[in-house]
């Protein structure tokens, strides 16, 4: 007999017991649960808190948290409930990352480039400027390795984080000055975090990291020059519109934003599967929502703020876009000479999108093109 044969032959054995074997499993169940209830899981309760960069119910990014907490809820049928609180609430909002890592709370939502004080490498799982959009990201945190190496970085903190959200290709921000020239990044104080801001200072500028609450009143103070923020939808809500005159695009300093959930890892270890999996499942949920949220609503609002609010919408020249480039790669030179787990994760990242431009450009490159 061929040994092809043989294969199928055990296998075809293997599967009759297996359904045989299952059957007299499922009449077991089927006993059990007349006898003796459901199978037997962990009722224990867990009431937690969710600490998160956001202002208390901010519109997609606080709403998506809450609805986090609902869906949790929900799943596992009131097993976990979850208590949300905004940025100051229970402490300040670039505090989450410590207060989860120590147990202080359970679960913190925020963007990983918050926590670049701690380790550089967390940037990469946020943005790279000139980098992937929201698709590629997804692409390289759930099927290109992307997610492993979060995890194994996230371990050293007693974390344990999943992407929780894009806000697509954001937009450049908003200035009170013309931007016509590189040079005219010299001596701009502007908020930008990650590694958009360390390619600000190579272009003469000063970044500064503020959280989403304090941004406003930074700049109608003059305590800083411009800001980025995310697009038109949430810009709109921040109201920047009422202290910057022009609105510049593209956002190539942030081309699809990964935002986080993290747990804390003794917590989510300790969990059973079921559990582990309603939380995993319950942040693809908020990933997905949060992206399709702000990508309905950003044309709305552009066009509010251009025809309702005379914001001058503008486009960075292509002098400007080119020179950025280049600081862009001097600064991934520099952060990875330096660092060794930036540099392990940048390796990812770079292989992963050196592939999938080449897929791009045979897929949504051309199509783009005849829109
Ligand atoms: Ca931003």
């Amino acid at each position: 007999m061929s040994k092809k044969k043989i294969n199928r032959k055990n296998f075809l054995k293997k599967s009759a017991l297996g359904a045989i074997a299952g059957m007299s499993i499922m009449s077991c169940q089927t006993e059990s649960k007349v006898h003796e209830g459901p199978a037997i899981v962990s009722q224990k309760k867990y009431k937690w808190k969710m600490v998160t960069t956001w202002p208390p119910n901010f519109p997609v990014l606080g709403e998506a948290c809450n609805y986090f907490a609902q869906w949790v809820e929900e799943m596992t049928g009131g097993q976990i409930t979850i208590n949300v609180y905004g940025g100051g609430e229970l402490i300040p909002a670039l505090e989450c990352f410590e207060a989860v890592s120590g147990g202080a709370a359970e679960i913190g939502s925020g963007a990983s480039y918050y926590w670049a004080g701690r380790s550089p490498a967390t940037q990469f799982f946020t943005t790279v400027p000139f980098g992937m959009n929201a698709q590629q990201m997804n692409s390289w945190l759930y099927c290109g390795g992307g997610q492993e190496l979060w995890n194994e970085l996230y371990a050293g903190y007693n974390l344990v984080p999943f992407p929780a959200g894009n806000t697509g290709v954001q937009m450049a921000g908003w200035f009170n000055r013309e931007i016509n020239a590189i040079e005219d990044f010299k001596g701009l104080k502007m908020r930008m975090p990650g590694l958009g801001g360390k390619v600000l200072e190579k272009a003469g500028g000063t970044a500064v990291l503020s959280a989403g609450s304090e941004i406003y009143t930074n700049l109608e103070r003059g305590v800083i020059d411009a800001t980025e923020w995310i697009g038109p939808y949430h810009d709109y809500k921040m109201g920047f519109h009422k202290i910057a005159k022009y609105y510049y695009a593209p956002g190539w300093h942030e081309t699809g934003s990964t935002l986080e959930v993290f747990f804390n890892k003794r917590v989510f270890d300790g969990l059973e599967p079921r559990l582990k999996s309603i939380l995993e499942t319950a942040a693809y949920r908020m990933n997905a929502w949060t992206l399709a949220e702000f990508e309905a609503r950003n044309n709305e609002y552009l066009q509010k703020l251009v025809k309702e609010e005379n914001v001058e919408l503008r486009q960075f020249p292509s002098e400007v876009l080119e020179k950025l480039k280049e600081f862009t790669n001097e600064m991934l030179e520099d952060i990875t000479a330096k660092d060794s787990s930036s540099a392990k994760v940048y390796k990812s990242y770079d292989a992963f999108r050196k592939n999938i431009k080449q897929w791009s450009s045979h897929s949504e490159k051309p199509y783009h093109n005849l829109l």
